[in-house]
Protein backbone atom coordinates (compact mmCIF):
# COMPACT_ATOMS: atom_id res chain seq x y z
CA UNK A 1 0.00 0.00 0.00
CA UNK A 2 1.28 3.53 -0.56
CA UNK A 3 2.24 5.68 2.21
CA UNK A 4 2.87 9.40 2.80
CA UNK A 5 6.20 10.37 3.85
CA UNK A 6 6.39 10.98 7.45
CA UNK A 7 7.75 14.77 8.78
CA UNK A 8 10.79 12.63 9.33
CA UNK A 9 11.47 10.03 6.82
CA UNK A 10 12.92 6.38 8.62
CA UNK A 11 16.57 6.16 6.55
CA UNK A 12 18.35 2.50 7.02
CA UNK A 13 21.90 3.31 6.96
CA UNK A 14 24.35 -0.49 6.43
CA UNK A 15 28.01 0.06 7.08
CA UNK A 16 29.95 -3.15 9.27
CA UNK A 17 31.86 -0.71 10.45
CA UNK A 18 30.69 1.01 14.14
CA UNK A 19 32.72 4.58 13.36
CA UNK A 20 30.68 4.56 9.95
CA UNK A 21 27.24 3.83 10.96
CA UNK A 22 28.17 6.27 14.30
CA UNK A 23 28.95 9.52 11.52
CA UNK A 24 25.96 8.62 9.12
CA UNK A 25 23.38 8.58 11.92
CA UNK A 26 25.14 12.04 13.26
CA UNK A 27 24.56 13.55 10.49
CA UNK A 28 21.48 12.47 9.28
CA UNK A 29 19.52 12.52 12.97
CA UNK A 30 18.58 16.02 12.87
CA UNK A 31 15.84 15.86 9.64
CA UNK A 32 15.21 11.67 9.95
CA UNK A 33 14.81 8.64 12.18
CA UNK A 34 18.27 6.66 11.40
CA UNK A 35 17.99 2.99 11.47
CA UNK A 36 21.12 0.71 11.35
CA UNK A 37 22.38 -2.46 10.13
CA UNK A 38 25.80 -4.14 10.36
CA UNK A 39 25.54 -6.87 8.07
CA UNK A 40 23.69 -7.78 4.86
CA UNK A 41 21.68 -9.99 6.33
CA UNK A 42 20.72 -7.42 8.99
CA UNK A 43 20.07 -5.03 5.92
CA UNK A 44 17.37 -7.45 4.26
CA UNK A 45 15.63 -8.24 7.75
CA UNK A 46 14.91 -5.02 8.38
CA UNK A 47 14.15 -3.75 5.16
CA UNK A 48 11.38 -6.18 5.14
CA UNK A 49 10.05 -5.44 8.45
CA UNK A 50 10.38 -2.12 9.26
CA UNK A 51 10.32 -0.51 5.53
CA UNK A 52 12.90 2.81 5.71
CA UNK A 53 12.22 5.74 3.08
CA UNK A 54 15.35 5.13 1.82
CA UNK A 55 18.51 2.87 2.53
CA UNK A 56 22.22 3.81 2.28
CA UNK A 57 24.39 1.04 1.53
CA UNK A 58 28.08 0.42 2.03
CA UNK A 59 29.27 -2.13 -0.66
CA UNK A 60 32.42 -3.70 0.86
CA UNK A 61 31.45 -5.69 3.66
CA UNK A 62 31.72 -9.64 5.14
CA UNK A 63 29.58 -12.23 4.29
CA UNK A 64 27.41 -10.65 2.02
CA UNK A 65 28.60 -7.18 0.12
CA UNK A 66 26.22 -4.55 -1.14
CA UNK A 67 25.83 -5.74 -4.57
CA UNK A 68 24.34 -8.96 -3.13
CA UNK A 69 22.04 -6.88 -1.34
CA UNK A 70 20.66 -4.74 -3.63
CA UNK A 71 19.68 -7.56 -6.06
CA UNK A 72 17.57 -9.21 -3.55
CA UNK A 73 16.21 -6.30 -1.95
CA UNK A 74 15.08 -5.47 -6.41
CA UNK A 75 13.61 -9.05 -6.17
CA UNK A 76 11.49 -8.69 -3.19
CA UNK A 77 8.27 -6.89 -4.35
CA UNK A 78 7.63 -5.48 -0.43
CA UNK A 79 11.15 -3.89 -0.87
CA UNK A 80 12.07 -3.33 -4.59
CA UNK A 81 10.75 0.44 -4.65
CA UNK A 82 12.87 1.03 -1.92
CA UNK A 83 15.69 3.84 -3.31
CA UNK A 84 19.33 2.59 -2.96
CA UNK A 85 22.06 4.90 -2.36
CA UNK A 86 25.83 3.20 -2.19
CA UNK A 87 28.03 5.10 -0.49
CA UNK A 88 31.56 3.59 -0.24
CA UNK A 89 35.34 3.68 -0.41
CA UNK A 90 35.03 1.76 -4.25
CA UNK A 91 35.89 4.48 -6.54
CA UNK A 92 36.52 2.75 -9.52
CA UNK A 93 34.14 3.49 -12.31
CA UNK A 94 32.89 0.29 -13.49
CA UNK A 95 31.94 -0.57 -9.75
CA UNK A 96 29.58 2.99 -9.38
CA UNK A 97 28.23 2.05 -12.84
CA UNK A 98 28.08 -1.69 -11.56
CA UNK A 99 25.73 -0.10 -8.49
CA UNK A 100 23.95 1.86 -10.39
CA UNK A 101 23.11 -0.49 -13.01
CA UNK A 102 21.91 -2.92 -10.23
CA UNK A 103 19.22 -0.25 -9.27
CA UNK A 104 20.78 1.99 -7.23
CA UNK A 105 19.78 5.38 -7.49
CA UNK A 106 23.04 7.17 -6.54
CA UNK A 107 26.63 6.59 -5.63
CA UNK A 108 28.48 8.31 -2.72
CA UNK A 109 32.94 7.96 -2.66
CA UNK A 110 34.21 7.84 0.71
CA UNK A 111 35.74 9.52 1.82
CA UNK A 112 32.20 11.90 2.11
CA UNK A 113 31.19 15.10 2.36
CA UNK A 114 29.16 15.73 4.91
CA UNK A 115 27.10 18.36 3.21
CA UNK A 116 26.80 16.45 0.02
CA UNK A 117 25.18 13.09 1.71
CA UNK A 118 22.83 15.41 3.36
CA UNK A 119 22.05 17.20 0.01
CA UNK A 120 21.87 14.00 -1.87
CA UNK A 121 19.56 12.11 0.58
CA UNK A 122 17.48 15.30 0.78
CA UNK A 123 17.26 14.98 -3.18
CA UNK A 124 16.41 11.59 -3.11
CA UNK A 125 13.53 11.90 -0.22
CA UNK A 126 12.12 14.72 -2.43
CA UNK A 127 11.99 12.54 -5.28
CA UNK A 128 10.63 9.81 -3.58
CA UNK A 129 7.75 12.33 -2.18
CA UNK A 130 6.73 13.24 -5.88
CA UNK A 131 6.50 9.90 -6.99
CA UNK A 132 4.09 8.90 -4.16
CA UNK A 133 2.11 11.91 -4.91
CA UNK A 134 1.69 10.99 -8.72
CA UNK A 135 1.20 6.96 -7.43
CA UNK A 136 -1.64 8.56 -5.38
CA UNK A 137 -3.06 10.45 -7.76
CA UNK A 138 -3.35 8.00 -10.40
CA UNK A 139 -5.63 6.02 -8.55
CA UNK A 140 -7.81 8.74 -7.61
CA UNK A 141 -10.89 10.05 -9.78
CA UNK A 142 -10.17 13.44 -10.05
CA UNK A 143 -14.31 14.44 -10.71
CA UNK A 144 -15.81 12.71 -7.07
CA UNK A 145 -12.10 12.41 -5.33
CA UNK A 146 -12.82 8.56 -4.16
CA UNK A 147 -10.77 5.30 -5.59
CA UNK A 148 -11.09 4.58 -9.51
CA UNK A 149 -11.44 1.87 -11.80
CA UNK A 150 -7.67 1.17 -11.34
CA UNK A 151 -7.81 1.24 -7.40
CA UNK A 152 -10.44 -1.37 -7.62
CA UNK A 153 -8.83 -3.51 -9.43
CA UNK A 154 -5.69 -3.79 -6.80
CA UNK A 155 -8.50 -3.76 -4.24
CA UNK A 156 -10.47 -6.34 -5.15
CA UNK A 157 -7.31 -8.79 -6.23
CA UNK A 158 -5.98 -8.02 -2.33
CA UNK A 159 -9.08 -8.69 -0.29
CA UNK A 160 -10.03 -12.14 -2.73
CA UNK A 161 -6.87 -13.14 -1.81
CA UNK A 162 -7.24 -12.33 1.97
CA UNK A 163 -11.12 -13.89 1.85
CA UNK A 164 -9.90 -17.32 -0.05
CA UNK A 165 -6.83 -17.08 3.05
CA UNK A 166 -8.78 -16.77 6.23
CA UNK A 167 -12.23 -18.03 4.68
CA UNK A 168 -14.29 -15.00 5.44
CA UNK A 169 -17.39 -13.57 3.76
CA UNK A 170 -16.94 -10.86 0.89
CA UNK A 171 -19.15 -9.15 -0.31
CA UNK A 172 -19.20 -6.73 -2.95
CA UNK A 173 -22.18 -4.51 -4.66
CA UNK A 174 -22.61 -2.43 -7.61
CA UNK A 175 -24.48 1.03 -7.53
CA UNK A 176 -25.73 3.00 -10.83
CA UNK A 177 -27.26 5.79 -10.53
CA UNK A 178 -31.15 5.64 -11.51
CA UNK A 179 -32.61 7.70 -14.54
CA UNK A 180 -28.87 9.81 -14.90
CA UNK A 181 -29.40 10.20 -18.77
CA UNK A 182 -32.36 12.23 -17.99
CA UNK A 183 -30.61 14.37 -15.37
CA UNK A 184 -28.42 15.26 -16.84
CA UNK A 185 -30.54 16.07 -19.99
CA UNK A 186 -32.82 18.34 -18.16
CA UNK A 187 -30.10 19.78 -15.34
CA UNK A 188 -27.04 20.14 -17.52
CA UNK A 189 -24.05 18.16 -17.72
CA UNK A 190 -22.23 20.01 -15.12
CA UNK A 191 -25.04 19.92 -12.78
CA UNK A 192 -24.51 16.07 -13.57
CA UNK A 193 -20.73 16.25 -12.20
CA UNK A 194 -21.93 17.85 -8.99
CA UNK A 195 -24.42 15.25 -8.19
CA UNK A 196 -22.12 12.71 -8.95
CA UNK A 197 -19.69 13.90 -6.49
CA UNK A 198 -22.62 14.54 -3.82
CA UNK A 199 -23.44 10.74 -4.26
CA UNK A 200 -19.85 9.47 -3.87
CA UNK A 201 -19.84 11.22 -0.79
CA UNK A 202 -22.92 10.16 0.37
CA UNK A 203 -21.86 6.21 -0.31
CA UNK A 204 -18.63 6.77 1.80
CA UNK A 205 -20.20 8.73 4.39
CA UNK A 206 -21.61 5.19 5.34
CA UNK A 207 -18.38 2.84 4.86
CA UNK A 208 -17.39 2.88 8.63
CA UNK A 209 -14.47 0.35 9.04
CA UNK A 210 -11.17 0.98 7.79
CA UNK A 211 -11.29 -1.95 4.83
CA UNK A 212 -14.29 -1.09 3.61
CA UNK A 213 -14.30 0.33 -0.23
CA UNK A 214 -16.03 2.78 -2.45
CA UNK A 215 -14.61 3.15 -6.19
CA UNK A 216 -16.29 4.89 -8.70
CA UNK A 217 -15.70 2.36 -11.79
CA UNK A 218 -17.59 3.82 -14.38
CA UNK A 219 -19.92 7.54 -15.64
CA UNK A 220 -22.54 6.85 -13.21
CA UNK A 221 -21.33 3.05 -11.43
CA UNK A 222 -19.65 2.55 -8.00
CA UNK A 223 -18.33 -0.54 -6.43
CA UNK A 224 -18.51 -1.26 -2.99
CA UNK A 225 -16.17 -3.90 -1.32
CA UNK A 226 -17.12 -5.27 1.97
CA UNK A 227 -14.41 -7.95 3.51
CA UNK A 228 -15.79 -10.00 6.23
CA UNK A 229 -18.99 -8.94 5.69
CA UNK A 230 -22.00 -11.35 5.45
CA UNK A 231 -24.94 -11.38 3.24
CA UNK A 232 -27.07 -9.66 5.89
CA UNK A 233 -24.81 -7.20 7.25
CA UNK A 234 -23.84 -5.97 3.76
CA UNK A 235 -27.44 -5.42 2.33
CA UNK A 236 -28.48 -3.24 5.32
CA UNK A 237 -25.34 -1.29 4.68
CA UNK A 238 -26.19 -0.51 1.03
CA UNK A 239 -29.58 0.17 2.08
CA UNK A 240 -28.08 2.53 4.32
CA UNK A 241 -25.93 3.97 1.00
CA UNK A 242 -28.95 4.10 -0.60
CA UNK A 243 -30.86 6.44 1.99
CA UNK A 244 -28.18 8.64 2.11
CA UNK A 245 -28.50 9.38 -1.69
CA UNK A 246 -32.18 9.78 -1.25
CA UNK A 247 -31.91 12.45 1.22
CA UNK A 248 -29.08 14.06 -0.08
CA UNK A 249 -33.02 15.46 -2.14
CA UNK A 250 -30.42 16.09 -5.52
CA UNK A 251 -34.28 17.09 -7.62
CA UNK A 252 -34.78 14.95 -10.42
CA UNK A 253 -38.02 16.15 -11.44
CA UNK A 254 -38.30 13.29 -14.12
CA UNK A 255 -37.22 10.62 -12.08
CA UNK A 256 -40.59 8.69 -10.89
CA UNK A 257 -41.80 8.94 -8.23
CA UNK A 258 -39.43 10.01 -6.46
CA UNK A 259 -38.39 13.24 -7.74
CA UNK A 260 -35.15 13.09 -6.36
CA UNK A 261 -31.79 11.55 -7.34
CA UNK A 262 -31.23 7.77 -6.14
CA UNK A 263 -28.82 4.73 -6.36
CA UNK A 264 -29.85 1.06 -7.23
CA UNK A 265 -27.20 -1.92 -5.99
CA UNK A 266 -26.99 -5.47 -7.29
CA UNK A 267 -24.89 -7.19 -4.86
CA UNK A 268 -23.28 -10.75 -3.65
CA UNK A 269 -21.52 -12.42 -1.08
CA UNK A 270 -19.57 -15.36 -1.33
CA UNK A 271 -16.61 -16.79 0.68
CA UNK A 272 -14.31 -16.82 -2.52
CA UNK A 273 -12.29 -20.42 -2.96
CA UNK A 274 -9.33 -20.81 -5.55
CA UNK A 275 -12.21 -21.67 -8.19
CA UNK A 276 -13.50 -18.25 -7.65
CA UNK A 277 -13.68 -15.58 -10.32
CA UNK A 278 -13.28 -11.96 -9.86
CA UNK A 279 -15.61 -12.00 -13.28
CA UNK A 280 -17.86 -14.37 -12.29
CA UNK A 281 -18.42 -12.40 -8.91
CA UNK A 282 -18.81 -9.14 -10.32
CA UNK A 283 -21.22 -10.76 -13.18
CA UNK A 284 -23.65 -11.63 -10.51
CA UNK A 285 -23.96 -8.24 -8.96
CA UNK A 286 -24.36 -6.90 -12.06
CA UNK A 287 -27.04 -9.09 -13.05
CA UNK A 288 -28.80 -8.77 -9.74
CA UNK A 289 -28.44 -4.79 -9.98
CA UNK A 290 -30.18 -5.68 -13.41
CA UNK A 291 -32.95 -7.16 -11.62
CA UNK A 292 -32.92 -4.20 -9.21
CA UNK A 293 -33.64 -1.75 -12.18
CA UNK A 294 -36.47 -3.67 -13.72
CA UNK A 295 -38.30 -4.06 -10.87
CA UNK A 296 -38.45 -0.33 -9.37
CA UNK A 297 -34.54 1.39 -9.33
CA UNK A 298 -34.33 2.65 -5.90
CA UNK A 299 -33.13 -0.54 -3.84
CA UNK A 300 -31.09 -3.14 -3.63
CA UNK A 301 -31.31 -6.34 -4.40
CA UNK A 302 -28.62 -9.59 -3.05
CA UNK A 303 -27.57 -12.99 -3.69
CA UNK A 304 -25.47 -15.43 -2.16
CA UNK A 305 -23.29 -17.47 -3.59
CA UNK A 306 -23.38 -21.23 -1.74
CA UNK A 307 -19.82 -21.97 -0.19
P1 LIG B 1 -30.84 3.69 -15.36
O1 LIG B 1 -31.71 4.13 -14.24
O2 LIG B 1 -31.39 2.50 -16.04
O3 LIG B 1 -29.42 3.46 -14.89
O4 LIG B 1 -30.82 4.87 -16.41
P2 LIG B 1 -29.67 5.88 -16.73
O5 LIG B 1 -30.23 7.00 -17.50
O6 LIG B 1 -28.95 6.26 -15.48
O7 LIG B 1 -28.67 4.96 -17.55
P3 LIG B 1 -27.84 5.16 -18.84
O8 LIG B 1 -26.74 4.13 -18.73
O9 LIG B 1 -28.71 5.15 -20.05
O10 LIG B 1 -27.20 6.60 -18.73
C1 LIG B 1 -26.10 6.89 -17.94
C2 LIG B 1 -25.90 8.37 -18.09
O11 LIG B 1 -24.95 8.84 -17.11
C3 LIG B 1 -25.30 8.78 -19.39
C4 LIG B 1 -24.64 10.07 -19.10
O12 LIG B 1 -25.56 11.11 -19.38
C5 LIG B 1 -24.42 10.06 -17.58
N1 LIG B 1 -23.02 10.11 -17.24
C6 LIG B 1 -22.11 9.12 -17.31
N2 LIG B 1 -20.89 9.59 -16.91
C7 LIG B 1 -21.04 10.88 -16.57
C8 LIG B 1 -20.18 11.89 -16.09
O13 LIG B 1 -18.98 11.70 -15.89
N3 LIG B 1 -20.71 13.11 -15.84
C9 LIG B 1 -22.03 13.37 -16.04
N4 LIG B 1 -22.49 14.59 -15.78
N5 LIG B 1 -22.86 12.44 -16.51
C10 LIG B 1 -22.41 11.22 -16.77
MG1 LIG C 1 -24.96 3.04 -16.04
MG1 LIG D 1 -27.88 4.76 -14.43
Amino acid sequence: MLQELADKPTILLVDDEKANLKILTDLLKPNAKTLVAKSGAQALQKAKDLFPDIILLDVVMPDMDGFEVIKKLKSDPSTQSIPVIFITGLTDVNFEEKGLELGACDYIQKPFHAAIVRARVQLHLQLLRQRRMLEELALIDPLTTIANRRKFEQVIDIELRSAMRTGEPLSIAVIDIDFFKQFNDTAGHSAGDMALAEVANGIQSQLKRPRDFVARIGGEEFVVVLPNTDSVSADMLLNQCRSAVASLKIPHPTATPYQVVTISSGGITCKPSSLSDKDDILNRADNMLYEAKNTGRNQVLWDELPN
